[in-house]
């Protein structure tokens, strides 16, 4: 199909460049630990001194995923003095105004060079590598960008930054290239729905509820391996079963073949009450997936046991969902042959 006029201006700016985005922080301690913190990263080459001295760096490392996070914009939306103030985004918005006012992040990737140390000053340059011809999915019609973003770590030799003078340039030749973001969006004007299509899909549905009919669309299946086996046909005899070390007598999940606390083998499994406390959850609006309920209300669950655990939630007002209420497992089967645990409210 031939393009729009319009996308010829657009994809002329395929292939373009745009200067340096800076840390506002040399990479350091404090903020490597407050990551591992967050994210549950529970690694000494990491936080501890003594031990990353032993090995093979020969001092603490910053986590190769934290890439992304050293160079990110402060609460403000502002970058530090020397960035380039030029948007690497410019493209989305000339999309948007030709009437693609949505946008969805597809594809993050990071490949890392080299591990990063503590007092490295990193900037990353943006290229915009590709523009999808236009696609229709199941969100809508629109276009796939592509950007690239290149790290580097800025040599100590390297003058000062001026800061009148960074905006477009290119990395020195002594900066390190220490990394790469691949990050991919679809830029689209989401599908019209059509609404008596859509009434008269409600009224099937409905229907379908009130005979002995299967609905055509079945709940997937689990992927089942011999780790999580016994996960599986626990929740068949209704009992929630969480993966526990005979060694250090500890719980874990998701299951694993190994201990993540003591790297023990010795794994079998504990029946855990099923109560427990929503600690984070989201609400899924879109896409609709049937046959799920929509809007799909997905918690993450502490149990009272220690570990945590993701499952739908059901019987719940989702507007009323409150961190910290406490929840209870509930057993379903679907489809004769599928029984999952899900979570509701205790007091219902
Ligand atoms: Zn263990």
């Amino acid at each position: 199909m031939a393009e729009y006029e319009w996308m010829t201006d657009v994809r002329a700016m395929v292939g373009r460049e745009y200067g340096r985005t800076y840390a506002w922080d040399r990479v350091n301690e404090a903020m490597i630990r407050q990551w591992c913190e967050v994210m549950g990263v529970v690694n000494p080459l990491y936080t501890d001194a003594d031990v990353a001295r032993q090995s093979e760096f020969g001092a603490i490392v910053a986590p190769p995923a934290m890439l992304q996070a050293w160079c990110l914009a402060g609460l403000n939306d502002e970058y530090p003095p020397g960035s380039t103030e030029e948007s690497p985004y410019e493209v989305l918005k000339q999309i948007e105004a030709q009437g693609y006012p949505s946008v969805v992040a597809v594809n993050s990737e990071l490949t890392f060079d080299r591990y990063i140390t503590v007092g490295e000053r990193l900037y990353y340059t943006t290229r915009l590598e590709s523009i999808s011809e236009e696609k229709t999915t199941g969100l809508g019609t629109g276009f796939f960008v592509t950007l690239i973003m290149t790290y580097f770590s800025e040599q100590p030799s390297a003058a000062e930054p001026d800061p009148g003078k960074f905006g477009s340039e290119q990395p020195s030749i002594e900066d390190e290239k220490v990394g790469e973001l691949l990050f991919r969006v679809f830029k689209f004007r989401a599908a019209q729905r059509d609404e008596s299509q859509a009434n008269a899909n409600k009224a099937k549905a409905a229907d379908h509820e009130n005979s002995a009919e299967k609905p055509a669309i079945k709940r997937p299946q689990p992927g089942v391996s011999d780790d999580t086996r016994f996960f599986w046909e626990g929740a068949r005899e209704g009992k929630l079963l969480i993966q526990h070390c005979t060694a250090c007598d500890r719980l874990q999940h998701p299951p694993g073949p190994v201990c993540m606390h003591c790297h023990a083998f010795e794994l079998d499994s504990v029946e855990v009450s099923g109560g427990g406390e929503l600690y984070s959850f989201v609400i899924m609006h879109y896409p609709e997936v049937p046959p799920f309920e929509h809007p799909n209300p997905i918690g993450l669950i502490e149990l009272d046991e220690g570990v945590r655990l993701i499952a739908g939630l059901v019987d719940v007002d989702q507007d009323a969902l409150e961190i910290g209420q406490r929840l209870q497992v509930e057993f379903r089967t679907f489809d004769d042959d599928l029984t999952l645990p899900l979570f509701r409210p205790a007091s219902a």
